[in-house]
């Protein structure tokens, strides 16, 4: 059967780790149909980030299935059988996996399960009332009952900035592999994405070595990321559960303390870099990395082939500095798919660009409710500050796919009876996820 003629359970849109995790939970559910978009040709996670040495934030056991299919084939575990890499695995004892390991991962997966389609871009969705239908430039439409949003999230470019070949955001660092030597080079942002960029260039040598390096962070220090049993507490169901309990204001301040929980910079990046600049100025007596913290961006100048950034302190005052390449590395927002714009009247959003979301992770939308559609990382606001992370991806697939199907197909997953930490007074919320009914 084409997808034409088919009509699909589900179609996913975009197929990074999020909706990757929905297809590999739905791989195991016979009643459910399904059918997952992608348009890149070949699976990359992040690819023009993906440094050799970058290593995962959260633990490759919080994969697509195992906090809540332990047993599927899709497991990072059952990866590295598959490949006869687990024993050498083990043996290095790794903190955590590389992110070029966990991207490998997830493209055996997406190369593997049988609904996700590479090389399919989904340019349009449309509505009759029954179905959705998916359109593409170069392959029959699809149809589906119900939508999952995995499209991700955009590239922050700042106010005041333009980009171009000489002023890009880091998401395409790998990819245009700047010609660094004899350059001075700022990168603007002091998060994880920054670091790893200070440090790749901090590492050029020879032909690539740069004249100058400049790190620029609006936070006022080059905060690590918080870690450790009781912090790891935010990333859980049980306390998933207890946020949505809040209400806005409680739920605003609770993102905001909770930021360096989810981030902040990798505690071996940043030694790193603190070690290496060490070295490099009082042992090599080499001057030429500045790190600038506490300085907002405000506008970029144009002077031929050099720019200059102009940047406020903490006290209002502006300075400038002069740079031939600048690297973006201002992170990513929110955003719902082009292909959605036929769409927009009908969904709701947040202030931020989200996709609103109701229980479920179903966007509100003025459809019938036999119709849902899924936002898969639009949920920082109305989900808390697990949901772009990987920690928690499983989980709301299973959620999803419980709602989906109107029935208890992933046992347990409401959070447990046995939390350590009590959230909220009245903790009682094993019925917020239990399937429609
Ligand atoms: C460099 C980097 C490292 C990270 N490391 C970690 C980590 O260690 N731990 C952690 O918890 N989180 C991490 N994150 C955060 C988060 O886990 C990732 O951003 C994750 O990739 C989000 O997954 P996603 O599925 O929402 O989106 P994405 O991975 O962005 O995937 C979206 C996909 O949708 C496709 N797409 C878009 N539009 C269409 C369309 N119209 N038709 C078809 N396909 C479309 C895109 O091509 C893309 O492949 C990291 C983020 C970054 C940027």
């Amino acid at each position: 059967m084409t997808h034409e003629q088919q009509v699909f359970d589900l179609a996913g849109i975009g197929l990074g780790p999020f909706n990757l995790s929905l297809a590999a939970l739905a791989d195991g559910i016979e009643t459910v149909s399904a059918a997952f978009f992608e348009r890149q040709q070949t699976f990359a996670w992040h690819p023009g980030l993906c440094f050799s040495d970058a290593i995962l934030q959260t633990s490759p056991l919080k994969d697509l299935v195992t906090p809540v299919r332990p047993t599927s084939r899709w497991s990072f575990l059952n990866y590295l059988v598959e490949k006869g890499l687990f024993f050498d695995f083990m043996a290095a004892r790794f903190e955590t996996a590389s992110r070029q390991e966990f991207s490998a991962y997830l493209a055996w997966a997406a190369e593997g399960i049988g609904s996700a389609h590479l090389g399919a871009d989904v340019e349009e969705v449309t509505f009759d009332g029954d179905r959705f239908r998916l359109r593409f430039g170069d392959r029959p439409d699809a149809t589906s009952r119900a939508l999952a949003i995995g499209t991700g999230r955009a590239p922050v470019i700042p106010d005041g900035i333009s980009t171009d070949n000489a002023c890009f955001h880091a998401g395409n660092y790998l990819k245009m592999r700047p010609e660094t030597g004899g350059k001075r080079v700022a990168v603007i942002g002091g998060g994880q994405s920054g670091a790893e960029i200070l440090l790749h260039l901090m590492q050029q040598e020879g032909a690539q070595r740069p004249a100058a390096i400049n790190w620029i962070s609006r936070r006022d220090g080059f905060w690590t990321l918080q870690e450790g049993g009781l912090v790891d507490q935010f990333f859980t169901p049980n306390y998933l559960n207890a946020y949505r309990t809040l209400g806005p204001e409680a739920q605003s301040r609770a993102l905001a303390s909770q930021k360096f929980a989810s981030d902040g910079l990798t505690s071996a990046t940043a030694d790193e870099i603190y070690r290496l600049l060490y070295r490099r100025q009082h042992l090599e007596g080499r001057r030429d990395v500045d790190l600038h913290p506490g300085r907002t961006v405000v506008k970029k100048l144009r002077n031929g082939a050099s720019q200059s950034i102009v940047m406020r302190n903490i006290e209002g005052d502006e300075e400038m500095l002069d740079a031939d390449i600048i690297v973006l590395a201002t992170g990513y927002g929110p955003a719902a798919p082009a292909c959605l714009n036929g769409l927009a009247d009908r969904l709701n959003f947040e202030p931020d660009g989200a996709l609103a979301l109701g229980e479920n992770y179903r966007v509100r939308w003025n459809g019938p409710d036999n119709n849902p559609i899924y936002g898969l990382n639009h949920g920082s606001r109305s989900y808390g500050v697990i949901d772009p992370q990987l920690s928690m991806a499983a989980w709301r697939s299973a959620v999803i796919l419980n709602d989906l199907v109107g029935r208890t197909v992933f046992e347990g997953i409401e959070g447990s009876d046995r939390s350590l930490i009590k959230w909220t007074p009245d903790f009682k919320q094993a019925a917020r996820y239990s399937p429609a009914a």
